[in-house]
Parts: C-alpha cells; structure tokens; sequence
C-alpha cells in the first residue's frame, strides 16, 4: 500500500527531492548499478535533485542526470593531494602512478575523509542544488530520504526536515533500517518506513 503511494506520488509531484545515504554503500550490495538505473528509470522527465552523502562514485557511472546530483561528502574515485598542497582535483587514473604532480606525496579519495578535504570538487553543484532548492517552497515537494542515518545528519537528514517542515505542500519519506524516526517538526507531513531502503526499493 504505501509502496503504490510512493510510485504515485513520485508521478505527481511537481519537485522531488531524493536523499541517498550509508545504506546505499556499494560494498553492501552486489546490485548497486542496477537500482541507480532502475532509479532513474522511475524519476525520468521529472524535476528531481539528489543528494547522496555516499563516495563511491557509483552513482556517477549511471544514466542518471549528473547536473541534478550533489555529493558533498566527495568522491573516492576523483583524487586529491593527500597534504593538500593544491586544490586541484583528478579524475581516476588521470595521475597513473597515484602522486601529486606538485609536491610528490600520495593522492588520496576526495572525500570528506581526507586530512583536508577539497571541497571545491562538489561545490559547483552544490550552489545548483542550493538554486534548485530556492525554487520548490510553493511547490508541491516529494522528499524521498533513503538510508540516510547519523553519519553526516547535517548534510541531508536534518535539512530535509527543514525544508520539509516550512514547505506547505511538502511531504516527506524516510525509509531507514533503524533510523526511520521522525522529528515533531514534521508530524503529519512525514512517514517514517523502518525497513532497509534497498531491499524496499528493489521491490517498489
Ligand atoms: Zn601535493
């Protein structure tokens, strides 16, 4: 029942808002490709923006829309200098032997884990998802929020809320397997779903 809500609801809104957080790790799942495709088959022609708060750098390989993808935590598979000693960024296997070209220390993922991350590998898209996020407060708002738990709650979960609660036609679903739980600032606009976010969306 709430699983045809959903698919509904997704064909109906007009802005739709998707979080992708830790239960989406590819190490966790050998399907993690066909459910980003399946994903993207299920939003096409719709007005959506996705965060994800993973770094494996999957969800870039997909057929999604990667203008409407932010993914502040970084990404693994782009490299860094590991001292940071510029604020350059390469694309995998650009740098073959995996050492800075400008100080000879090791690359290392750009990603939210490095000793000082470089932001600026996400921050172009995060001032569109910002612009893109200005434009949905009277409209009619579908917040989908996947596997999303505490790891970096200010990076989609917390903000949902927000933008969930002061947007009147918003409403919110968060599917986690054990972190589904609601804030009050959302009673009534919100459905907490206490089941693993890829087995329920494997079978939506
Ligand atoms: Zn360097």
């Amino acid at each position: 029942m709430i699983k045809e809500k959903i698919v509904e609801e997704i064909k109906s809104c007009e802005k739709l808002l998707i979080g992708i957080g830790e239960e989406w790790n590819a190490k966790e799942t050998g399907d993690i490709k066909e459910l980003y495709e399946k994903l993207n088959r299920m939003i096409q022609g719709k007005d959506y923006f996705i965060v994800t708060t993973v770094t494996d750098g999957e969800i870039r390989k997909s057929s999604l829309d990667q203008k409407r993808i932010v993914a502040p935590c970084g990404n693994e598979t782009w490299r860094q200098c590991s001292k940071s000693c510029t604020k350059d960024i390469w694309e995998p296997l650009e740098i073959p032997d995996d050492i800075c070209p400008h100080c000879g220390q090791p690359l290392t993922g750009n990603t939210i884990k490095a000793e000082e991350y470089i932001e600026e590998g996400y921050l172009p898209q995060w001032n569109a998802y910002t612009y893109w996020l200005s434009a949905t407060l009277n409209k009619k708002l579908l917040l989908l929020e996947m596997g999303v738990g505490f790891q970096t709650p200010t990076v989609i979960r917390w903000p949902f809320e927000k933008t969930a609660s002061i947007n009147n036609k918003a409403h919110l679903y968060r599917i986690h397997g054990s972190f589904s739980q609601l804030s009050d600032t959302v009673k009534g606009k919100a459905d907490a779903i206490s089941e693993n976010s890829l087995e329920f969306f494997r079978s939506l």
